[in-house]
Order: C-alpha cells, then sequence, then structure tokens
C-alpha cells in the first residue's frame, strides 16, 4: 500500500519512512507544502501523513486544497502542539484523524490502518473471505487457520485486493500500490506475483478480469 509522507523534519521523515516499510508500506516523502498538495492532487495514495507546519504551503491550505478538489485520500494529520484548536481545524479541514508530535510508531500505524480501512469501507483489521484470514494488523494470513508464509510483495498484493474486495484492480493501480519507486520491475511482474499468491493461497482467492485487472469478489463482511 502507497502511503504519501508529508514532513519537512528530516529526522522525523527518516523515522517514518524506517517504521512504515518495515510495517510493508511503500513510502514515498516529500518535504515541502507546494510539493505535497501537487503529488496528492496528481497520484493515488491509500493515506497520507500531514505534517501542518511546512514550508511553501501549511498543511491545513494542502488539505483544504484537496478536499476542494474532491481528493478523498485519508490524510492523517500531524501537529507539533497538541492544541485542541489546531486539531478541531484540522478535522474541519477534512483530516481523518491526527496525531500530537512527538508519537509512538505503533500508535501512528494504528491509526493509519484504521482510516486506511475505514476510507475502503471495513470495521475491523481481521477479514475472513471463505477459508483465509487476513490479519492486518500482524501481517498474517491463516488458510483454515494454518499460517502461510507470505513474502512481503505477496502480502502487498493480497492485502491491497482483499481490501478494496468487491471492485476490479488495475494492473497499474496495483504495481504502484506494491513496489517503491525504487524497486525494479517489469510489465508482467504482478501478473507473476498474482500466479505466486494464487498457489499459496489457493486459485479461487483472486479472479482475473482480462484486460481490466483483479478482483477479490465479495461484499464487505
Ligand atoms: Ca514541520
Amino acid at each position: 500500500m502507497r502511503v504519501l509522507v508529508v514532513e519537512d523534519d528530516r529526522r522525523i521523515a527518516a523515522d517514518l519512512e524506517r517504521g512504515l516499510r518495515a510495517a510493508g508500506y511503500v513510502v514515498e516523502t516529500v518535504g515541502d507544502g507546494e510539493e505535497a498538495w501537487f503529488r496528492g492532487d496528481t497520484e493515488d495514495y491509500a493515506a497520507i501523513i500531514l505534517d501542518l507546519g511546512l514550508p511553501g504551503m501549511d498543511g491545513l491550505a494542502v488539505l483544504k486544497r484537496w478536499r476542494a478538489n474532491d481528493r478523498r485520500i485519508p490524510v492523517l494529520i500531524l501537529t507539533a502542539r497538541a492544541s485542541w484548536a489546531e486539531r478541531v481545524d484540522g478535522i474541519d479541514a477534512g483530516a481523518d484523524d491526527y496525531l500530537p508530535k512527538p508519537f509512538r510508531m505503533e500508535e501512528l500505524l494504528a491509526r493509519l490502518r484504521s482510516i486506511v480501512r475505514r476510507s475502503a469501507g471495513h470495521a475491523s483489521s481481521v477479514i475472513s473471505i471463505g477459508d483465509i484470514t487476513f490479519d492486518e494488523r500482524q501481517m498474517r494470513v491463516t488458510v483454515r487457520g494454518s499460517p502461510v508464509a507470505l513474502s512481503p510483495l505477496e502480502y502487498r498484493l493480497a492485502s491491497y485486493l482483499v481490501l478494496h474486495r468487491g471492485r476490479v484492480v488495475s494492473q497499474h493501480e496495483l504495481s504502484e500500490n506494491i513496489y517503491g519507486q525504487e524497486d525494479a520491475h517489469d510489465s508482467n511482474a504482478v501478473e507473476v506475483l498474482v500466479g505466486r499468491v494464487r498457489k499459496k493461497l489457493g486459485g479461487e482467492l483472486i479472479e482475473t478480469r482480462r484486460g481490466f485487472g483483479y478482483i477479490v469478489p465479495g461484499a464487505d463482511a
């Protein structure tokens, strides 16, 4: 899942990158408000972590412009002061949640999972489809109760499709959310990955829609 980190403090940005990558996210980072606004306006992310005090354009203005332009990507705001007025401003501007600095990575990850889930319309971090159970918190997949060893890429692919189940996801969207910009991959990499996930989780889970992409069928559970 691809996440945009908007933070001008290099040290905090590096901590965020490390923590998010360890949790399986693909991370892009920008430290300037104008650049952040442009990326969020033109690219698709599963979520955006947004600092408020930024050079170029402040975080609140960036968020307001996204929302005014109907960009609905879930946004988690980082506030330097735990001021209630700032939080209220953030929520009013269309933030999905906020976290005061300093924060613990565990809490940030929990809030991030929660806003991504809510935006996809799910309430729980454990999703079961037939015999297969995805535990997003533990990044664990079990089939009939037995854990299945997936590589980080396989897990990202499967969990992205499961989180967006009931919707056809294009190869392009999948590849953007599975690979970082730094990972080299060729055009049939997604296909190969789907093949490997099917081998491990069974052929039923992911269906191919020729020319459109892939889908994990099923309604919300
Ligand atoms: Ca800042």
